[in-house]
């Protein structure tokens, strides 16, 4: 009975016998590791197909445990959504993109769009809008240089309030984006009243599309509705020529993926931008 229950609700007292699981000795050290410095942002490039141009850029979150190594967001993210944690982490986030947005605006840097994840409970929040506001007013950067990726997850409670949040945001002058489309049980019904300004299809739609002429086929008229309802399109997980071969005949706007850049440093970024947008 006690090892069911041990695997069933990953019970653990220092008192049995056990070790850890990972996923507890993560949960337990999130508080720490946000006060050490352990969590970082890393940015991968968005390229525009009809100019060559870096248009924007996505940040994603990374974890350097002392124990572990790299933690994948996928492995602690669940976690920090199970346990409240991504309220804390997410504002981290958001301060620490626009930080380094404020930054390389100093270097000289060309504007570009840094869009940042954030999760269903963070937009649950009550003052979701003035914490995203003092943010910003906070670190001194305009709405217009940021981005919000969210899922249709945000739409699972009350749709409606969420819907009004949105509006909230965008007359605030920040960019939407819808994530992960074509994942789990995407709709089109989503598309019809929200006001988000890009479609980020993703990356399980890219594979496999080059033999698969049906994927190509929703995939092309994707893009048509995104376009008649005046979003734009970006396609993640671009990883090869003749992938970005067929979003560019489809018309896709914007492509994401290991073709072009994983995601780097703030750094190797910059040097990115310049030696791409310069030329
Ligand atoms: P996502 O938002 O869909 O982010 C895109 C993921 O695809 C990233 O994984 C990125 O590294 C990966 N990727 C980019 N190009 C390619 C490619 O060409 N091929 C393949 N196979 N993968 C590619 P990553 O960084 O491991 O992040 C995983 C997920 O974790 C993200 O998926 C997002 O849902 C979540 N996440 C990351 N950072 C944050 C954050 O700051 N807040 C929240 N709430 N979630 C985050
Ligand atoms: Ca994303
Ligand atoms: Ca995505
Ligand atoms: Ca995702």
């Amino acid at each position: 009975v006690a090892k069911k229950q041990r695997n069933t609700y990953k019970l653990y007292s220092p008192l049995m016998n056990d070790v850890p699981t990972k996923e507890l000795i993560l949960e337990n050290s999130m508080l720490d590791a946000l006060e050490t410095n352990q969590f970082m942002l890393h940015y991968q490039p968005k390229l525009e197909l009809g100019t060559g141009r870096i248009h924007g850029v996505e940040a994603l979150l990374r974890w350097k445990h002392p124990e572990f190594g790299m933690v994948s967001p996928l492995e602690f993210i669940p976690i920090a959504e199970k346990t409240g944690f991504i309220i804390l982490l997410g504002e981290w986030v958001l301060r620490t993109a626009c930080l380094q947005v404020k930054q390389w605006e100093q270097m000289g840097m060309d504007a570009i769009l840094v869009s940042v994840n954030m999760s269903m409970m963070q937009f649950q929040q009550k003052d979701i809008v003035a914490s995203i506001k003092a943010v910003m007013s906070e670190v001194g950067v305009r709405p217009e240089q940021i981005e919000l990726e969210l899922t249709e997850s945000i739409f699972m409670e009350n749709p409606e309030h969420t819907l009004q949040i949105l509006h909230e945001l965008q007359e605030l002058g920040l960019k939407l984006s819808l994530d992960d489309f074509g994942t789990g049980y995407s709709s089109l019904s989503y598309l019809q009243n929200i006001p988000i300004h890009y479609l980020k299809l993703d990356k399980s739609f890219i594979r496999g599309i080059v033999t698969d002429i049906r994927k190509q086929m929703i995939f092309k008229s994707l893009i048509v509705i995104a376009h008649n309802l005046n979003m734009k399109v970006v396609t993640e997980g671009v990883e090869t020529a003749e992938e970005l071969q067929i979003i560019k005949e489809h018309n896709c706007d914007l492509m994401q993926g290991y073709l072009f850049s994983p995601p780097v440093t703030p750094e190797r970024f910059a040097e990115l931008v310049r030696s791409v947008n310069a030329a």
